[in-house]
């Protein structure tokens, strides 16, 4: 399996910071692990310009459940691909709080990714209120039930989990709360996909950095990361890329 460096730009991200892109492409021209820059959408095309044949590949970082149509302001699997994308994060927390996304939205997304042959990054995890409660593996089994579609394999999916209070906040879960939850994925997977889910890449996301990315990458069933703000230099994502 090869494991999942994935940056997740957010809404950051002008022409103006292409140069950080063809600098990660330059320090990594042979990086050990698969390399994603997910840009906003805007960036997407031009970045690909930007990269030609370096190893680093391109998502979106959401899309619409159908392919076209009247859906002002929305971008489709379709287009994403046709601007040079093959991932997509989809059930981002962001996107569940800003856009009240729900798990059969994530869904239905995802099969419209696969419809355009992207890989759709299914992002999961618990509020902090829901691990107080001792909830988390409720939580997070509910939204992989609901939020993945049937037909998973390791080429169309990869799940992230984001316990939400990590996101942005330089928090981090013990090494033991992550691999608490990476081997309960698994075993969900592997219960539902059979020999399928082996090859299930699983990335952690939370504020990972490059200080604290070896360990993270030495939990059991963590097969990478979905990084934020880590991600938008070139220096630090290189780090995160250089620990995988
Ligand atoms: C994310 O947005 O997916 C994320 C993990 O953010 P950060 O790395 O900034 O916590």
């Amino acid at each position: 399996m090869k494991k999942l460096a994935a940056g997740n730009w957010k809404m950051n991200g002008l022409a103006a910071h292409l140069s950080e892109a063809e600098a990660l492409a330059g320090a990594h021209a042979q990086p050990g692990c698969e390399v994603l820059i997910c840009p906003p959408a805007t960036l997407i095309a031009r970045m690909a310009q930007t990269l030609g044949d370096a190893p680093i590949a391109l998502g979106g970082q959401d899309c619409h459940s159908a392919d076209s149509g009247a859906h002002t302001g929305d971008v489709s699997a379709v287009m994403l691909k046709d601007a040079g994308a093959s991932y997509v994060i989809l059930g981002h927390s962001e996107r569940r709080t800003d856009h009240k996304e729900t798990d059969a939205a994530v869904r239905v997304k995802t099969e419209a990714a696969w419809r355009s042959n992207l890989t759709a990054i299914v992002c999961i995890g618990e509020t902090l209120a829901e691990r107080e409660d001792g909830k988390t593996l409720d939580v997070v089994g509910t939204q992989m039930k609901g939020a993945l579609p049937d037909g998973c394999t390791a080429e169309n999916v990869v799940v992230a989990y984001e316990p939400v209070w990590a996101i942005g906040t330089g928090k981090v879960p013990t090494m033991e709360q992550i691999a608490e939850v990476h081997d309960f994925m698994r075993t969900e997977l592997t219960a539902r996909f059979g020999d399928a889910a082996a090859g299930i890449r699983l990335l952690y996301g939370g504020s990972v950095k490059p200080d604290n990315a070896d360990e993270i990458f030495a939990v059991s069933n963590v097969d990478g990361a979905l990084v934020g703000g880590a991600s938008l230099k070139a220096d630090d994502f290189g780090g995160i890329i250089g620990a995988l």
